[in-house]
């Protein structure tokens, strides 16, 4: 299979090329043509699997769909897609990979997380986004101080969800999801399985394709 096959713009086989990236990876050929029809996805894969680029590649995909109607202006816009991570290093590394893959197009990330200041994330924030990632803590502070608006997210990816549960986020997790709006699509990404990360896929995905690799 080629990457050219899966249905992504020319901008984003334009990064995918400048990589080095000859074909898609098992999880990405399964995850890019499911995302790009709207499934919602119970993905079990590790890292090193390609698993970033299985979500960020349609999602930059699907907000570039979204902006050919042209309703949205750059400045002040709020986040279409919310990505949520375990740690500050994964966070950071997604938001690498979404600015990589979407250098060639016009679409907007930010990163936020803890342990650092919190001004320059809300400057980003106010400069307008079409991608969120965050670590969830710091998204909660920055929502409680009215800086992050989760009003207009289509779009769910929870990471490494074990990690999350593990790290003791399910209750952030669970505000988090009812400040979202209720119709959106999900895709969830773990490496294990335990009793506590089926509650929560139950809970959150409709009808999901399920993906092992
Ligand atoms: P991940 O599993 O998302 O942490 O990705 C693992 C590594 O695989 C990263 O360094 C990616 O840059 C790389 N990668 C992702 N997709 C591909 C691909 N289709 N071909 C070659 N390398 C890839």
């Amino acid at each position: 299979m080629a990457f050219s096959s899966l249905g992504l713009d020319k901008a984003l086989l334009r990064a995918i090329a400048e990589q080095g990236y000859t074909a898609p990876t098992p999880i990405q050929a399964q995850a890019i043509p499911a995302i790009l029809a709207g499934r919602d996805l119970l993905a079990a894969a590790q890292t090193g699997t390609g698993k970033t680029a299985a979500f960020t590649l349609p999602l930059l995909q699907k907000l570039l769909d979204a902006g050919r109607t042209g309703e949205r202006s750059a400045q002040g816009r709020a986040p279409r897609a919310l990505i949520l991570a375990p740690t500050r290093e994964l966070a950071a590394q997604v938001g690498d990979s979404i600015r990589t893959y979407g250098k060639h197009t016009a679409l907007r990330s930010a990163t936020v997380f803890g342990g650092v200041g919190m001004q320059p994330q809300i400057d980003a924030l106010k400069r307008g986004l079409d991608i969120l990632v965050a670590t969830p803590g710091r998204l909660l502070d920055l929502v409680e101080q009215g800086q992050a608006k989760l009003g207009e997210v289509d779009f769910l990816v929870l990471d490494e969800a074990d990690r999350m549960l593990d790290m003791g986020f399910i209750h952030d997790i669970k505000r988090i999801l009812s400040l979202l709006p209720k119709i959106r699509q999900n895709l969830l990404f773990s490496a294990t399985f335990s009793a506590e990360v089926r509650a929560l896929s139950g809970g959150l995905l409709r009808h999901p394709l399920g993906i092992e690799v």
